[in-house]
């Protein structure tokens, strides 16, 4: 088979994880072809975000730089034996770490960044990551070489941040550069969440995005399979952080594993599964440090087993709810079309909306990091208007979803789940299903996420 294995933070955390990495590399090598996709070490974008957080303030960023470099060139002298190769990737990792502070110490002097110089810094974590892997896998005697995103052909649009492959040109360059390097049997190992733009400059693709790079390679490339490598033995019914008896979910349709990640289920990034529901590539989530787990595995079928309604319940936090009210609202058509257009033009994006029936309010979830903008694009776009009579904001809430095609056509979902949720004392500030009836999501307060979550567990998840 031809196959796209992605690899998460977590699974190359340490010396002891990429060496075991590598050895999941060779033993499936054998056999078949492979393209690795990796993500950064560990938690380094997590501190790569604190730098361009820090930085346009004037604030010194050296101990983080610092720690990120030892964490690295440690990670090279244990886990390399042979010299040489030892050498080599650590040349390049200096290198890589002399330009990445150059780069900050520019921002801090000048207190500006732009979302081209933040994609720029943040793009090193994979960048660091690839080479290290791909010295491993020579280390222990494979053939591979690490290819940046952009330089394996992955070319995107220049929305710096959250940048939108050119599937066509990209396909086209995949495949160029790719395919007789895997025919000879080199193993690329490439970065995850990056690519670039026609004009060579550095984007990413939004946080998780490495699963989103790995399916489309996996589309470019036309595997057979992708493999979603990571610390949990799949997608669960519920994030393990907050409940301890969750369950694996073994098969998922492609729209259902959507539905999870866009509701906030392993941080994926929303748009991960596209290409392979496209191109009906088999995605098959598992466990790095767990062979015996089967996994999950997402394609084109729909499994419903019987009485079944939910198969996950889900939560995204860091989000903000808008609400715009005015009695006039009521009658006066193009008040959600307004306000759509301008969220719409100062790129806010509106991640769930309801409307009451009379019409006299609004209701919309933003995430949390643009609401000082939607709040003053919201006031001038409206409030001089007469229609519009008061914006009000929360912004320590929580969406709570059900997710599963058991609820599509099943009456007395929503009343088994108020119900529960009303057992427990808990404020539901605003209600919406989507059209594709795979979820059922509410928004609580931020505090009673937690309780909700554990009380649609018990009531929709089969032990
Ligand atoms: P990786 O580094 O492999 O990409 P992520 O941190 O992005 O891993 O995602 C894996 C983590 O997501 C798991 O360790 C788990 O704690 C968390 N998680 C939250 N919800 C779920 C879920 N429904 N299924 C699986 N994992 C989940
Ligand atoms: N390193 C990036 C992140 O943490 C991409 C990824 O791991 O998927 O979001
Ligand atoms: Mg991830």
């Amino acid at each position: 088979m031809k196959i796209v294995i992605k690899f998460g933070g977590t699974s190359v955390g340490n010396t002891e994880r990429i060496e075991n990495v590598a050895r999941i590399i060779k033993e499936n090598s054998t056999e078949n072809q492979l393209i690795i996709v990796t993500s950064a070490l560990g938690e380094t974008t997590d501190y790569l975000i604190e730098i361009i957080e820090k930085a346009p303030k004037g604030d010194n960023c050296d101990e983080i730089l610092v720690n990120l470099e030892k964490y690295h060139n440690e990670t090279i002298e244990n886990s390399i034996k042979n010299d040489h190769v030892k050498n080599d990737v650590k040349e390049r990792t200096q290198k890589m770490f002399d330009a990445l502070k150059k780069s900050v110490e520019g921002i801090i002097t000048l207190k500006q960044a732009t979302p081209k110089s933040n994609d720029q810094i943040l793009s090193y974590g994979e960048r660091l990551a690839a080479p290290i892997l791909a010295a491993k896998l020579e280390d222990m005697g494979l053939n591979s070489i690490a290819l940046t995103g952009g330089d394996a052909g992955i070319i995107t649009d220049d929305k710096f941040g959250e940048a939108t492959p050119l599937i066509k040109l990209t396909k086209h360059r995949l495949q160029n550069n790719l395919d007789s390097k895997i025919e000879k049997g080199i193993i690329p190992v490439i970065t995850g969440f990056i690519g670039k733009t026609q004009e060579e400059e550095i984007t990413t693709i939004g946080r998780g995005g490495s699963d989103y790079t790995a399916t489309l390679l996996g589309a470019c490339l036309n595997v057979d399979e992708i493999w979603i490598m990571t610390d949990v033995d799949g997608l669960l019914s519920a994030d393990p952080r907050i409940l301890e008896n969750t369950k694996v979910i073994t098969n998922l349709s492609y729209e259902e594993a959507t539905e999870m990640a866009v509701m906030g289920a392993k941080s994926m990034h929303p748009r991960a599964l596209e290409p392979a529901k496209e191109a009906n590539i088999p995605v098959r989530i598992k466990n790095s440090f767990n062979k015996k787990s089967d996994g999950t595995l997402i394609n084109d079928t729909v499994i419903v087993n019987e009485k079944e309604i939910a198969k996950a319940v889900t939560r995204i936090n860091g989000i903000a709810m808008i609400n715009v009210t005015g009695m006039n609202m009521a009658g006066n058509p193009g008040i959600a079309g307004q306000i759509f257009s301008i969220l719409g033009r100062n790129e806010i994006n509106i991640i769930m909306i309801s409307q009451s029936i009379s019409e006299s309010n609004i209701t919309f979830l933003i995430n949390k990091s643009k609401l000082t903008k939607a709040l003053s694009v919201l006031e001038i776009g409206l409030l001089n208007k007469e229609i519009v009579k008061e914006i009000k904001f929360e912004d320590e809430v929580s969406v709570v979803s059900i997710v599963g095609a058991g609820m599509k056509g099943t009456h007395g979902v929503a009343s088994r789940l108020f119900n529960a949720i009303s057992k427990k004392e808990i404020n539901v500030k605003m209600i919406a299903q989507g059209s594709s009836q795979l979820n059922l999501s509410f928004v609580v307060n931020e505090s009673d996420s937690v309780e909700a979550i554990k009380s649609l567990h018990d009531e929709f998840i089969k032990k």
